[in-house]
């Protein structure tokens, strides 16, 4: 490996931002491809700006650097080919491609004996029908591609008058899922490299609002069926080939776990790795990709939390200086909806850790 090498990054949002944080140090120089100018990676590196189709950009970035890799799934993977032509990328492509369609991606799982909810392509009015009769009139509509965050989804009840729905869905293609009732909702992240070496951090426990990540705890508590999770990414990881750092989220249910979706990269529920873990979910990634040796996925205190901050900074934010608590601001336009910041707090005991986050809470209220 050279000694200073750049890494390229598509996509230049906050997880392009936090790599290229982590990665400074190691020495590694960034650019980053995205077509939005005020992407805010480019408050940390240099920023490329153009549309993924364009060829001429494409090409001139991956000239830039000695490897590649991505900050979202839904970049073009015609745009990931280009640059896997002329420059290594991780994690390859093909991974983009499942990660990308829902239908490809629960399939994945499977094909691979994994055990997932019941889910039905729907192509038309009458897949839709047959869909909600097979899941109890109780189950998600999702389009197959370009989701995340919540955005694309459609909640269907036996109250849903799903001919209206359809008449205003467009021409898409969608997945019906059945409603899973689960307990909790836990994330696996691991880094895997090339020769097959993986690390996992402690398991997340994550919660959910109108579908966007708002808190993660960890490590999850033990159950009967948590310690599955690991073997089960572990197979998805293999399967794909993959290189870098790889999320799995599932459901916990009382019968045992469901994977629902994977995310080939860096993820929000591991935020708390850059400063509750030995080495970052961050640093991890770029090591996994370059071929260096993973660092200690080890919690470095025992216990973390993760608080996401939606739509806008708390005022408070930065005023308080607290033992243990972490602000992250990731310099982006406050929007409805929109993941802005986050806050880590770390504890050595779960007690400890609960009373920090309910005096963050107290403090944000109080405000
Ligand atoms: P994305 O994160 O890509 O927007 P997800 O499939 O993870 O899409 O959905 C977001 C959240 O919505 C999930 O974390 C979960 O809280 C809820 N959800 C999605 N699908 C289901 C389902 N089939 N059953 C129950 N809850 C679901
Ligand atoms: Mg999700």
């Amino acid at each position: 490996m050279k000694k200073f090498p750049t890494i390229g990054i598509l996509g230049g949002g906050q997880l392009a931002q936090m790599l290229a944080l982590d990665g400074y140090p190691l020495g590694f120089r960034f650019v980053f491809f995205d077509p939005t100018a005020d992407a805010c990676a480019g408050l940390v590196g240099e920023l490329m700006v153009a549309d993924y189709d364009n060829e001429i950009a494409l090409d001139e970035f991956a000239k830039k650097c000695d490897y590649v890799t991505y900050d979202f799934e839904n970049v073009p993977v015609a745009a990931a080919e280009f640059v896997a032509k002329r420059t290594e990328i991780f994690p390859k492509p093909e991974v983009l491609e499942v990660a990308q369609d829902r239908m490809m991606e629960k399939s994945l799982f499977k094909s691979l004996d994994l055990p997932v909810g019941d889910f039905y392509a729907v192509d038309s009015y009458s897949e839709l029908v047959f869909a909600a009769k097979s899941c109890h009139n109780n189950g998600f509509l999702k389009t197959r591609r370009l989701g995340y965050d919540g955005k694309g989804q459609y909640r269907i009840r036996a109250k849903t008058d799903l001919k209206e729905l359809w008449s205003t869905l467009e021409g898409n293609s969608y997945i019906f899922e059945q409603a899973i009732e689960f307990e909790r909702e836990v994330s696996v992240i691991c880094a895997r490299k090339a020769d097959g070496e993986i690390k996992f951090y402690s398991l997340c426990e994550n919660k959910h609002k109108k579908g966007i990540l708002t808190t993660t705890l960890v490590p999850a508590k033990p159950s009967e069926h948590s310690k599955n999770a690991f073997k089960y990414a572990e197979k998805i990881a293999k399967e794909l080939d993959y290189v870098g750092v790889l999320a799995v989220e599932m459901f916990e249910t009382s019968e045992g776990l469901l994977i629902n979706e994977i995310a080939p990269r860096v993820h929000n529920s591991g935020h708390w790795s850059i400063e509750g873990a030995v080495t970052s979910q961050f640093e991890n990634h770029l090591r996994a990709g370059c071929d260096l040796a993973l660092g200690s996925t080890d919690m470095s205190k025992g216990y973390a939390a993760m608080i996401n901050w939606i739509s806008e900074i708390p005022k408070i934010a930065l005023k308080s200086s607290e033992k243990d608590l972490y602000w992250h601001i990731y310099g982006k336009e406050e929007r409805k909806g929109r993941k802005v910041g986050h806050s880590t707090v770390v504890a050595q005991d779960a007690q400890t850790l609960h009373n920090r986050v309910v005096n963050l809470l107290d403090l944000l209220q109080s405000n």
